[in-house]
C-alpha cells in the first residue's frame, strides 16, 4: 500500500459515528474520514420525536474527533464514487478521499408527496427544532401517516394543545408495520389523546392551507407534516457498480421497504472493501432468511461493531434479534424479532387494556413452534425475556405463552425442559 490504511465513511449519523468509535476502540490505526451532508456534528434521532419537541431535549452524541483522531467534515456530500485504475475514492461536493475502506451510512431520507403545499418532515435536528417552534394551542396540524413517527408527533403535538388530525391511507395505524389487526389496538389511543385519526383516508396532494384527499375530500391545515415513510439515501452510489437490493419489493413486516445497499452476513458489499450499516443497509439475515433492511436505532448502534471488527482483522457475523421501541400516548411500545403474513398471531393479555402483547409464532403443530417476534405494550420484562426466546430459538408453549401471568422465559422453558 506504501501509506497508512485509509477509511472513509460517508453519514455521520449513529451508524457513521458508530464506526468511527469502534474502528478507534478495537485499535484501527489507519486515517479515518467523516463526511456529512449535514452541517452538524453527529447526533441521536429518537430523541427528535421525543423529548426535543417536548423539552428542547438535547440529542447530541458529544463526539470529540480529536480524541478520535477523525477527519470529521461536516455540510459535505458524497456523490459517488471515482474508480480510476490509482485507487477509488469518494467524490463529495467539495473534493475526492482516496480510500482502502469505505464504509456507507448515509441512512434513510422521508418521502415527500405530491403537491404545492408546504410540507414538513421530522427527520433531522433542524425539522425537530422547527416544529418545536411551532406547536401551539390552536393550530391546525395535519400529519399524514400513523407510523411510528407520525404518532409520537401526534402525541406531542396534542400535549402542546395543537388540533391534530392524523391522515392515514391504510386501514389501521401502524398496519405496514404490525399488520391491521394489531395496529387497530392502538387507534383508540388517538382519541383519548384528543386526536382526531382517519383512517383508509390516501392524501392526494399537500395543497396550500390544507390536504386534497382521494375521493375529493378536503382537510384544512396551518402545517402539515408528511410521516409516510422514507428511502434508503443511496441514489449517490448508482451507477457506482455497488449491488443495491431491489427497490421494487413489498414492504417488509416492519414496514421498512425494500432497497439500501446489499451487504452479506458480515456486512460487505460487492465491492471489495466496501461496508454498509444502519438504514441504508439490507444484509443478509441468517436467522430470518433473505435481506433485511432494518430502519432502528439498535442496528445504526451495534451493526458499526461488526463493520470496524471485520475491517480490523476480524470474521464476525451482524445476525440480529431486531429491537424498536416507541413511546407513543403514554405508552411504551416495544418490538422484537421479524415476523411475516404466515405467522400465526397470539394475543398475551387484553389489547384493550392498558399493558399486553402481540406474539408471533412460527410453524405448526405437531412440529415446535417457535417465538419470532413480539410487541409489547407498557411490558417491558415480556419484551426482554421475549427477546432472549427468540434469539435463542426454543420452542414455545402457545398456552403459556398467551397466559400473561406465565413469565415468557418459563413458557420456552416448559416445553424445551
Ligand atoms: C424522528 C425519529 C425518531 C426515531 N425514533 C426511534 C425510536 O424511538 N426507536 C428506534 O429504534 N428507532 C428510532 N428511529 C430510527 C433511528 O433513529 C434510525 O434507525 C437511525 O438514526 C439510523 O441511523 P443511521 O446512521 O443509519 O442513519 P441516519 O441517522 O439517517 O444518518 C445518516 C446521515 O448520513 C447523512 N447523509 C445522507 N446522504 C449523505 C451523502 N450523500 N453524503 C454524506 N452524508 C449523507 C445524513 O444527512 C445523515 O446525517 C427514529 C428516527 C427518527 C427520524
Amino acid at each position: 500500500m506504501g501509506h497508512p490504511e485509509r477509511t472513509v465513511v460517508a453519514g455521520a449519523g449513529l451508524a457513521g459515528f458508530r464506526t468511527v468509535q469502534e474502528l478507534r476502540a478495537r485499535g484501527y490505526g489507519g486515517r479515518i474520514t467523516l463526511v456529512g451532508a449535514e452541517d452538524r456534528p453527529p447526533y441521536d434521532r429518537p430523541p427528535l420525536s421525543k423529548k426535543v419537541l417536548t423539552e428542547g431535549a438535547d440529542p447530541s452524541l458529544h463526539a470529540d474527533f480529536t480524541a478520535l483522531d477523525t477527519d470529521f467534515r461536516p455540510g459535505e456530500t458524497a456523490l459517488g464514487l471515482d474508480l480510476s485504475p490509482s485507487g477509488p475514492a469518494l467524490v463529495t461536493d467539495r473534493g475526492r478521499h482516496p480510500f482502502d475502506r469505505l464504509v456507507v451510512a448515509t441512512g434513510a431520507t422521508p418521502v415527500a408527496l405530491p403537491g404545492p403545499g408546504r410540507q414538513r418532515f421530522l427527520r433531522t435536528y433542524d425539522d425537530a427544532l422547527a416544529l418545536r417552534a411551532l406547536l401551539r394551542p390552536g393550530l391546525r396540524l395535519a400529519i399524514i401517516g400513523a407510523g411510528w413517527i407520525g404518532a409520537e408527533l401526534a402525541t406531542a403535538a396534542a400535549a402542546a394543545g395543537c388540533q391534530v388530525t392524523v391522515v392515514e391511507a391504510g386501514p389501521a395505524p401502524l398496519a405496514s408495520a404490525l399488520g391491521a389487526e394489531t395496529g387497530a389496538w392502538t387507534a383508540p389511543w388517538y382519541e383519548q389523546a384528543g386526536v382526531e385519526l382517519r383512517t383508509g383516508a390516501a392524501v392526494e396532494s399537500v395543497e396550500h392551507g390544507g390536504l386534497a384527499l382521494a375521493g375529493g375530500g378536503w382537510l384544512p391545515a396551518d402545517e402539515v407534516v408528511t410521516a409516510v415513510g422514507v428511502r434508503p439515501a443511496v441514489t449517490w452510489l448508482a451507477g457506482s457498480g455497488i449491488a443495491l437490493a431491489g427497490s421494487a419489493g413489498p414492504a417488509g413486516p416492519e414496514g421498512a421497504p425494500a432497497g439500501g445497499v446489499a451487504v452479506d452476513a458480515r456486512l460487505r458489499a460487492s465491492m471489495p472493501g466496501v461496508y454498509a450499516a444502519g438504514d441504508c443497509a439490507a444484509f443478509e439475515s441468517l436467522r430470518f432468511g433473505g435481506l433485511l433492511r432494518v430502519e432502528h436505532w439498535d442496528v445504526a448502534l451495534h451493526a458499526p461493531e461488526v463493520v470496524a471488527a471485520n475491517i480490523t482483522g476480524g470474521d464476525e457475523v451482524y445476525d440480529p434479534v431486531p429491537y424498536f421501541w416507541s413511546e407513543q400516548f403514554g405508552r411504551m411500545v416495544q418490538y422484537a424479532g421479524h415476523h411475516g403474513a404466515a405467522d400465526r398471531l397470539v394475543w398475551r393479555g387484553d389489547p384493550a387494556a392498558a399493558a399486553w402483547a402481540a406474539c408471533w409464532v412460527a410453524g405448526t403443530h405437531p412440529s415446535p413452534q417457535r417465538l419470532v417476534a413480539m410487541l409489547t405494550v407498557n411490558r417491558p420484562r415480556d419484551l426482554l425475556q421475549g427477546r432472549r426466546v427468540i434469539a435463542a430459538g426454543t420452542p414455545v408453549d402457545l398456552a403459556g405463552l398467551a397466559d400473561p401471568a406465565t413469565p415468557l422465559k418459563d413458557a420456552a422453558a416448559r416445553l424445551s425442559a
